[in-house]
């Protein structure tokens, strides 16, 4: 049984060219995210997780030492998922004026958050990832994770991400991280999901 599949991406493989190349793309998702996929299958075949869903699994296995493969596998699917979500080819839309307001009550500005995610991201050492995220009462944070780890964990909501292993840039950038994420910023954010998911959250507080 397979439970989880690649998912197909919501753009063809050369669309984030030049920022992200064909090539980096293919590889990434045609074989590390796929590679997170099958071995996260076959790490649960049988167990009490083959019927979880990702967020679930996560959550179940992230302390429990005997877990941590099935937990890597499945977070690093998450994070995937998300990533390819969180970017949108180019042209891509500017912020509507909601996100530029909201980014800059906390950043100072649009530029200045581009310019935050990148220090975040230059300053994290090893494999990981850069977010923006919403706390519970929706206080907007840029910080970086270890390796797998997302803030769900701490019960923040995901709104942005870039994957920061090299895998994600070492092709297109060598070892030049910030480079690689400020053209990412700089092109290819998805500012509608962004917005999507600070409504949802928004409303959800409201309620
Ligand atoms: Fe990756």
């Amino acid at each position: 049984m397979t439970p989880f599949t690649l998912k197909a991406l919501p753009y063809p493989e050369g669309a984030l060219a030049p920022v992200i190349s064909e090539r980096t793309v293919r590889i990434h998702h045609g074989k590390h995210q796929a590679g997170y996929a099958a071995k996260l299958n076959q790490l649960i075949h049988d167990t009490h997780h083959a019927h979880d869903d990702l967020e679930i699994i996560m959550f179940h296995t992230k302390s429990e030492k005997k877990e941590q493969s099935i937990y890597n596998n499945a977070a690093q699917l998450w994070n995937h998922e998300f990533f390819w979500q969180s970017l949108t080819p180019e042209p891509a839309e500017k912020p509507s004026q909601f996100i530029a307001d909201r980014l800059s009550n906390v950043f100072g500005s649009v530029d200045a958050f581009r310019t935050r995610v990148v220090e975040v991201a230059a300053q994290h050492f090893g494999s990981g990832w850069v977010w923006l995220s919403a706390s519970r009462v929706g206080e907007l944070n840029v910080d970086s994770t270890h390796d797998a780890d997302n803030p769900l964990l701490w019960g923040a909501r995901p709104l942005f991400v870039c994957d920061l292993w090299e895998h994600a840039y070492y092709l297109d950038y060598q070892q030049d991280r910030a480079r690689f994420v400020q053209a990412v910023v700089d092109r290819l954010v998805n500012w509608r999901q962004i917005q999507s998911r600070l409504e949802k959250l928004q409303n959800r507080n409201a309620a």
